[in-house]
């Protein structure tokens, strides 16, 4: 579902993506991994244009961007619309009830009203194990939950695919294996899904396939556990050796 040809971004004089191509089938799990600076992020938010890429195509559940000719809003909408996007650091709204961060967005970009939208959100919340936290606020959640909650809000759109950008990453390990045990179920439901993380276990256990990125490119991708046991590059060997 997911195509992504020859994409290439810099930022002034800093190149950040040199020509990185992915293809993400149908129901898969693509988890990418990598040092800071490699361009992880830069990649999942080029797939979902928060940033423009300068050259390259993005295609998602048959919505085709390419960078070098106009892009109709009409399909940027549509290609935005099958993404759903899970950052580190949540991003829920401060100022409205966990129910009205999971229904605003219902509202605004499904044309839902007030009643759909709580019921999409009170669905989403109870699968969460979250029902009773519908009238709190972010801040009185935890990490963990805030960020189901995220997830829920991404859901809540009816995604075809999730990008998740190190969902875990600013959390405790424990509160993290919660936010991992979500994801590890949508992936079972058949959600496609690509994963930034540093979650060794989560890579080797439920992504079907790891691309490995260094300095704005991907050195090496296949078989997570193939390349967890026989790195074919050397800076692969470094970055495992360090988190592993
Ligand atoms: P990390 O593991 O730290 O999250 P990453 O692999 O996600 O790293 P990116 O966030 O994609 O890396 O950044 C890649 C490079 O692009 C970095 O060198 C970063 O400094 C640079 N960069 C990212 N966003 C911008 C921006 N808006 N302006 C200038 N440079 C940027
Ligand atoms: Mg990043």
């Amino acid at each position: 579902v997911i195509q992504v040809r020859h994409l290439a971004k810099s930022y002034g004089d800093t190149v950040v993506l040199r020509d990185v191509s992915l293809a993400v089938p149908e129901g898969s799990v693509t988890a990418m991994i990598g040092p800071s600076g490699a361009g992880k992020s830069t990649v999942l938010r080029c797939m979902n244009l928060l940033e423009k890429p300068d050259s390259g195509e993005i295609e998602i559940d048959g919505h085709a961007i390419n960078a070098g000719e106009k892009i109709s809003p009409k399909n940027l909408a549509a290609l935005r619309r099958s993404a759903g996007m899970v950052f580190q650091h949540f991003n829920l709204f401060p100022h409205m009830t966990v129910l009205r961060n999971i229904s605003l967005p219902q509202e605004r970009v499904l044309g839902r009203n007030k009643d759909e939208a709580n019921t999409k959100s009170m669905e989403l919340l109870t699968r969460m194990g979250l029902a009773d936290k519908a009238d709190h606020y972010p801040a009185r959640c935890s990490g963990g939950q805030q960020q189901r909650i995220a997830i829920a809000r991404a859901l809540a759109l009816g995604p075809r695919v999730m990008l998740f950008d190190e969902p875990t990453s600013a959390l405790d390990p424990e509160v993290g294996v919660e936010v991992l045990e979500v994801m590890k179920e949508l992936a079972s439901e058949g959600m496609t899904m690509v994963v930034v993380t540093h979650e060794m276990g989560f890579a080797a256990n439920v992504s079907d396939e790891l691309v490995v990125m260094a300095d704005g490119g991907i050195i090496e991708s296949g078989d997570p556990h193939q390349i967890m046991s026989d790195p074919q590059h050397e800076r692969t060997r470094r970055f495992l050796r360090a988190v592993l």
